[in-house]
């Protein structure tokens, strides 16, 4: 079986997914973390009506030629708009936000101003220098007009955007349901959390690690425990997974001398292939459909199992969550840096080390790496804030030499 580059098997799985289809109306705040499931187009012009940009004086820009200075007719503050009428050689006292009375064109700010009180009681005001038109009004409209689209289907909602839908008075949205994901981890030798560990034995850590990331991820996540290697357990199990969720996560299981074993279960719920990717940490990876769910099998290595998780499960929850293709395109991001150390590579297939970059006292964006690139060590994760994307033909690389890095995401941030 030749390996397959991670690009080409993101594409695949990408192109064989289908996009969510359900969805619920919730209010907003209720939306936080989900994803839109309509075009929302704005149903009120922002602002809605021409105000001050500044504290000063409103009037029409006409009347300063015919007039030695402006008398105060009222007042216009924010909420509580000018009530009477403007004659002619009047103007407003009006506050940032009040409403521009319809008759006044121009706006000069309170510092551009001089006021003298009259012996009536009248407060008498002249300007220092001539205002342009329509100077200091905010024109209806300007911001975001009415029937504008302002967030197209497949986002997601966050404070990045909710705010936005409250400013326009929009109560509530049509989402996508969450996905319902079931995780399992597969093993004789793995043991929960809290339990003592017996000889032989270590602690099931993917099972936590992909937990934790479906969480960030807002899935509903249905937990199926350890499973030891028994293939009629892993069936009967699989089979009650896949009927509850929309998607299936295992980890373990894949690697050449375990494949075959979890091959000959899965050909008879599904269709799965069994893929060994170009990658590294991360080579074995499960990917196709069972009866009801989607099958993601994760590769038992720790580190290994994050990886593909990050690389390759990331974006393919997000297209069946109903994320737009912009966004999932989006999801990492490469940036090139300066390498400070020498990186041991081997051409075949595309490292993923674990690094920490900064810019450093020169301005440029420096990377180092972080401990030991053995995929089985997980600690070095804690200290890394990028992985140090190697290129599949790529040899060792010397001190100094650009690579690409990839800053990682709210995932694992
Ligand atoms: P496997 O893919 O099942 O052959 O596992 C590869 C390696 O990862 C073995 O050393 C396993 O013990 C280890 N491993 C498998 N699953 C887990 C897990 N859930 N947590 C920690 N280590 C695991
Ligand atoms: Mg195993």
């Amino acid at each position: 079986m030749s390996l397959r580059p991670v690009s080409e098997a993101l594409q695949e799985m990408l192109n064989r997914l289908p996009s969510a289809k359900t969805t619920e109306t919730l209010t907003l705040a209720e939306g936080a973390n989900r994803i839109l499931a309509e075009d929302i187009y704005s149903p009120i012009n922002v602002p809605s009506f021409n105000n001050s940009a500044m504290d000063g004086y409103a009037f029409r820009l006409a009347d300063l030629t015919n007039f030695d200075g402006l008398t105060v007719a009222g007042k216009a503050f924010a909420g509580n708009p000018f009530s009477g009428e403007l004659k002619a050689g009047e103007c407003v006292r009006i506050m940032t936000g009040a409403m521009v009375p319809a008759e006044c064109d121009v706006v000069v700010m309170q510092e551009e101003a001089e006021t003298q009180t009259l012996t009536s009681g009248q407060v008498l005001v002249k300007f220092c220098k001539l205002p342009k038109l329509g100077q200091n009004i905010r024109r209806v409209g300007e911001d975001v007009k009415q029937g504008d689209l302002v967030l197209a289907k497949g986002s997601v909602l966050n404070v990045a955007s909710l705010p936005l839908l409250a400013s326009l008075g929009i109560a509530q949205v049509s989402v996508f349901t969450r996905l319902k994901v079931a995780i399992l981890s597969t093993g004789d030798e793995l043991t929960s959390v809290g339990h003592p560990l017996e000889q032989g034995k270590i602690y099931d850590t993917n099972r936590f690690a992909v937990r934790l990331m479906l969480e960030k991820l807002n899935c509903e996540i249905l937990d199926f425990g350890i499973l030891p290697d028994d293939p009629v357990i892993f069936e009967q199990t699989f089979n009650q997974a896949q009927q509850q969720a929309d998607v299936l996560i295992t980890s373990g299981g894949v690697s050449v001398g375990e494949a075959d074993f979890t091959k000959d279960v899965l050909e008879k719920l599904g269709e799965i292939g069994f893929w060994k990717i170009a990658m590294k940490p991360g080579k074995p990876f499960a990917f196709g459909k069972l009866q009801h769910a989607w099958f993601f099998g994760l590769p038992g290595n720790p580190v290994s199992a994050l990886v593909t998780f990050y690389q390759l499960v990331q974006p393919a929850l997000a297209k069946l969550a109903g994320v737009n293709a912009q966004r999932i395109a989006n999801l990492t991001q490469n940036l090139t840096a300066m390498s400070e150390m020498p990186l041991k590579k081997a051409a075949g297939r595309q490292d993923y080390q674990r690094g920490f970059y900064y810019v450093n006292e020169q301005g440029e964006i420096a990377v180092r790496p972080v401990g030991t690139q053995g995929s089985h060590l997980f600690s070095a994760f804690y200290e890394s804030n990028c992985f140090i994307v190697l290129e599949t033909e790529r040899g060792n690389v010397n001190a100094g030499e650009t690579v690409t890095i990839q800053p990682f995401n709210h995932l694992l941030s």
